[in-house]
């Protein structure tokens, strides 16, 4: 199944040759193909605009990207890259790898997986140690997707219906993003920045009236704005405070204030303590055991 995956997925890269064999290193879990991109010389100088008759291969470097993770092993591409040399202006360049994705040390393809993998499972987190990457390129990848907005694959989805719903809300950097997910599928089916009850109408819109007529209930932490949004726009469904958010609520209403007021308790007890010289150095000796 994965390799016939991976051929079909390779297919796309048109312009690599593969050089050299495989080498697998199965301790650190990784399969690295060595692939030389394999393109012609340029016509022209993309400084100076010189012809080709200027232009003359200057060397080689290699690049490094993930492509793809099979079971637990990371396929990494080590790539052959063409340096040109435009004798006119004395600059260099080179080819470039059309299917990197940004400047990060991965291709399109490992990207795609990532978001697959996003669409099935939110948590960001579980992804950096999946895909071994740190987590401001996780971010960004993710914050891309979301601006890019992959509404094709979102769309798929219209044709079936939702039974249970629940919405959740999780910080990105400095944003709010609202979270619809398919409780039966555990499956995200729409996200939007906000956490405001406008989320929720735009969730509607997106999917239309005969979709959310279906919605039987809708798990949502116990915020105000999804319970005004939800109750406005999806007035057939049960609101259900689900058992992780009433927990993380009492959390932090309750537990936190009470283990604040305790600390404060505790400062204002070392402060008066502080005062005396004999308790000073009770407390410097102790400090230094510990
Ligand atoms: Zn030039």
């Amino acid at each position: 199944m994965t390799t016939l995956k991976l051929n079909i997925l390779n297919k796309n890269y048109k312009n690599l040759k593969k050089i050299y064999s495989d080498k697998i290193d199965s301790k650190n879990k990784i399969i690295v193909k060595y692939y030389k991109l394999n393109t012609k010389k340029p016509e022209i100088c993309p400084f100076c605009k010189e012809n080709h008759e200027h232009i003359h291969i200057h060397g080689y470097y290699s690049k490094c990207l993930k492509n793809s993770k099979i079971d637990n092993f990371t396929e990494v591409f080590n790539i052959k890259i063409t340096r040109y040399l435009c004798t006119k202006c004395k600059k260099t360049f080179s080819d470039k790898f059309e299917n990197q994705y940004q400047n990060y040390r991965i291709t399109q393809n490992y990207n795609d997986q990532i978001l697959e993998d996003f669409n099935k499972n939110t948590v960001l987190n579980d992804l950096k140690f999946k895909y071994k990457l740190p987590f401001p390129i996780i971010k960004s990848i993710f914050k891309n997707h979301i601006t890019i907005s992959n509404f094709n694959k979102i769309k798929e989805l219209k044709s079936g219906f939702v039974e249970k719903l629940s919405i959740d809300e999780k910080k990105i950097g400095n944003k709010f993003y609202t979270f619809f997910i398919d409780l039966d599928k555990k499956q995200v089916i729409f996200y939007c920045e906000g956490r405001d009850s406008g989320t929720v109408k735009k969730f509607c819109d997106f999917y239309g009236k005969n979709f959310i007529k279906n919605i039987k209930t809708v798990s949502i932490d116990m915020a105000k704005s999804y319970n005004l949004g939800v109750s406005k726009y999806i007035p057939n469904a049960k609101i259900v405070n689900d058992k992780f958010h009433v927990s993380s609520n009492f959390y932090k209403n309750y537990v936190k204030k009470i283990l604040e007021n305790e600390i404060k308790k505790q400062k204002k007890s070392i402060k008066t303590m502080n005062k005396t010289p004999k308790t000073k150095k009770i407390l410097m000796k102790f400090q230094k055991k510990h």
